[in-house]
């Protein structure tokens, strides 16, 4: 089985410890646990063709890039940025990190919009938000909570690496 490495990125709090627990065990916790390092879920995902195994590198660190380091992206052949809708600087923070991947590798950037579940308190435009989204191979709204977005998304990545 083809093995794909995937790196979830974003500001912290936002939400990606959330979502790979959701995706892969199907469980929320409103529980906030920082561990500093990296952690490696994996989780088989059937795609229209064959099984791929998602190997989901989740990078948490205490520095303003949550701990993002080139080398993380080191044969990784797609990765998501995870925003928070309850807070404008998450996704700011989120297009710098885009950036520094950006430098280092072309692989494709999926957008995560989370926390859906809650009112979109943001100060970013419609329109603002589309010319983000251009950038991406494709954007999400999510819910770590409610699992909303979260199977499609993971679904779409591994449907594209297996093109
Ligand atoms: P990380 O630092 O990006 O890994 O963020 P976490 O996954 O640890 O989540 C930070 C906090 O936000 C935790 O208290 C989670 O329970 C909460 N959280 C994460 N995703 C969601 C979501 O989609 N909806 C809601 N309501 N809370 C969320
Ligand atoms: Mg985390």
């Amino acid at each position: 089985m083809i093995q794909k490495k995937i790196c979830i990125l974003g500001a912290s709090g936002v939400g990606k410890t959330s979502l790979i627990k959701q995706f892969v065990e199907g469980i929320f916790s409103e529980k906030y646990l920082t561990s500093i390092g990296v952690k490696i879920d994996k989780k088989v995902v059937q795609t229209d063709k064959e099984s791929v195994q998602l190997m989901i590198w989740d990078i948490e660190g205490i520095d303003r890039y949550c701990g993002f380091q080139p080398k993380y992206i080191r044969g990784a052949s797609a990765f998501i940025i995870v925003a928070d809708c309850t807070r404008s600087q998450s996704l700011v923070e989120g297009i710098e990190i885009y950036r520094m991947v950006k430098e280092v590798s072309d692989i494709p950037a999926i957008l995560a919009l989370n926390k859906k579940d809650l009112p979109t308190t943001w100060h970013w435009t419609e329109s603002e938000l589309s010319d983000i989204k251009h950038s991406y191979s494709k954007s999400f709204d999510t819910s770590a909570k409610t699992g909303e977005g979260v199977e499609e998304m993971f679904s779409y990545i591994a449907n594209i690496l297996t093109e």
